[in-house]
């Protein structure tokens, strides 16, 4: 995976995700240029790497935000429904609710409460259009958003050890789920599970990737 899509503005950026092939498609590209890093995280918004958002959590490179955009982006059409969990920072959940069109909803979980208002915060800050499309919820993602599922979407934004049942339970027949998976501290598998009309779940291996841990809150904090 590229590290090398810097740029200094938020066009630069993306015009080097698409030089480099991470951004393949105007859907994904229109995402983020509408959705701009800057109000999402305030230092070096358009460097290629995971920066840190405080209480233990990063925000993810833009080449794994794009990647796993294009990977979802099928299932990402006006009027479906998409899972962020791990929300974080909710620039993902913003790209997601921008893609849904405003008849589609995008649900973020975090277990960290700091962490929603602050995605509630940035996105009001930098994509307040999308916000009616927004449902952003404290949990235990590993359970998934009961509440508004099936999803066609869902992006895991965390390494987990093994995907949780609850998130394949909550996809849609015809839907798609990208997790990393791996224990903590290590490198992981990201892997994209497809559900079939039939119900039937099929997954592929893609590449190596390093996440911070899908894991409790205690955790998260000591760490
Ligand atoms: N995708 C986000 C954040 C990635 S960091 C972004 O790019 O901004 C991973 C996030 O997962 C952190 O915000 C962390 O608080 C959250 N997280 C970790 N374990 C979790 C769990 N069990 N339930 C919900 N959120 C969790």
């Amino acid at each position: 995976m590229a590290w090398r899509c810097h740029g200094a503005d938020n066009f630069e950026l993306l015009r080097n995700l698409k030089i480099n092939q991470i951004i393949t498609s105007p859907e994904v590209y229109n995402a983020m240029r509408t959705v701009d890093r800057q109000y999402y995280v305030s230092q070096a918004p358009y460097r290629d790497e995971p920066q840190a958002i405080g209480y233990g959590a990063t925000i993810s490179a833009p080449h794994m935000h794009a990647y796993a955009l294009e990977l979802l982006k099928e299932h990402l059409k006006n009027g479906e429904r998409a899972l962020d969990v791990g929300s974080g920072s909710g620039y993902l959940t913003a790209c997601m609710a921008f893609m849904v069109g405003e008849n589609g909803k995008a649900v973020g979980v975090d277990h960290v409460h700091e962490l929603i208002e602050i995605a509630q915060a940035n996105i009001k800050k930098g994509n307040p259009e999308l916000l009616k499309r927004i449902i952003l919820e404290r949990g235990d993602g590993r359970f998934g958003a009961k509440n508004y599922a099936p999803y066609n979407a869902i992006h895991v934004g965390a390494a987990s050890p093994e995907i949780p049942k609850a998130l394949i339970d909550q996809l849609k027949p015809g839907g798609r789920l990208v997790v990393p998976v791996g224990p903590p501290k290590d490198t992981q598998t990201l892997t994209v599970v497809d559900k079939n009309l039939e119900g039937v779940t099929s997954f592929v291996k893609l590449m190596d990737v390093v996440y911070v841990p899908l894991t409790d809150e205690k955790t998260q904090w000591t760490k």
